[in-house]
């Protein structure tokens, strides 16, 4: 697994490879740099000094990822809100475990955040507070997860495009106070949803080069990729308004072609310019929107 220059297990300089490339901030175990649409967050060492005990659920599916702060109740702000909120904001979550003794960092992977939950954990002083535990799923389990459930879950099949999009529409968020267990599935559930709905907007036509569909899948709809407008990787939930339909020329274009970046920015207008126009939607944040415009 790849994103960007990292590679899973490699290890990495912190201030080399994230703060100079990236920027972001200096202290911490969450990074969130205001230029890039991406969260490090480190788990290891210190985590445990404080208390926290970061690490893989006991079936290996979920990493449980303490939030920051040092003492007193966690609360969602910084990058404890950055964390919760990723998938609605667009970015991506990339962890990295500090080595005990080269202080050298290891690259674990992306992950999504399907949901919180609270937990008394000791602060630096030993005190018992009210803690906040991230529930962090690999995003290639949820892509694999994609892939499976195209053929087997018909269930939205029915639904015409409002319904569609209404129910994508509610499908960025992370769930809260939510078990491990049902949200990982929720988000497999997610990611479909929003999928269909975007597929179904697409009818069938490339929304990026206005072209048909190349072919037809073995079940007979016309073959498009869902693209993540806003980030780097295809997989996983995110807001239907950030997601197109296209053909696997354009999606290739856009990822490896040298006006690619031109080419998404245009779609990404596009794109928004239409869910506007039919689905009244609430308009994104402001940073939300000086990225995609950027
Ligand atoms: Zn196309």
């Amino acid at each position: 697994m790849t994103f960007g220059n990292f590679v899973r297990d490699h290890r990495y300089n912190r201030r080399r490879d994230l703060h100079d490339p990236y920027g972001g901030q200096r202290q911490g175990g969450i990074i969130t740099p205001s230029k890039h649409p991406v969260i490090f967050a480190i788990t290891g060492e210190s985590g445990v000094q404080h208390g926290y005990l970061d690490g893989w659920t006991e079936d290996g599916q979920v990493f449980r990822y303490f939030g920051e702060g040092q003492e007193g109740d966690m609360t969602f702000t910084s990058g404890n809100k950055a964390i919760r909120d990723h998938v609605a904001e667009g970015e991506d979550l990339l962890l990295f475990q500090k080595q005990h003794r080269s202080g050298m960092l290891r690259f674990l992977g992306q992950f999504v955040c399907v949901s919180t939950t609270r937990e008394l954990t000791p602060d630096r002083h030993g005190n018992m507070r009210n803690g906040i535990v991230f529930n962090l799923v690999p995003v290639e389990a949820l892509q694999e997860a994609d892939a499976a459930e195209t053929e087997a879950d018909h269930s939205a099949s029915g639904l015409d495009l409002a319904a569609l999009r209404s129910a994508a529409m509610g499908a960025a968020s992370t769930g809260e106070e939510e078990p491990a267990e049902g949200a990982r599935r929720r988000v497999y559930q997610r990611s479909e949803v929003v999928r269909r709905y975007v597929l179904a907007r697409a009818a069938g036509i490339c929304e990026c080069c206005k072209s048909p569909a190349p072919f037809l899948r073995t079940n007979g709809e016309p073959y498009l990729e869902p693209h993540h407008i806003r980030r780097v990787s295809d997989g996983g939930p995110d807001d239907p308004r950030y997601v197109a339909g296209v053909c696997p020329t354009c999606h290739r274009r856009i990822h490896h072609g040298a006006d690619g970046k031109d080419i998404n920015e245009a779609l990404g207008e596009a794109i928004l310019r239409f869910e506007y126009a039919v689905a009244s939607v609430e308009p994104p944040n402001q940073t939300t929107r000086k990225r995609v415009m950027a």
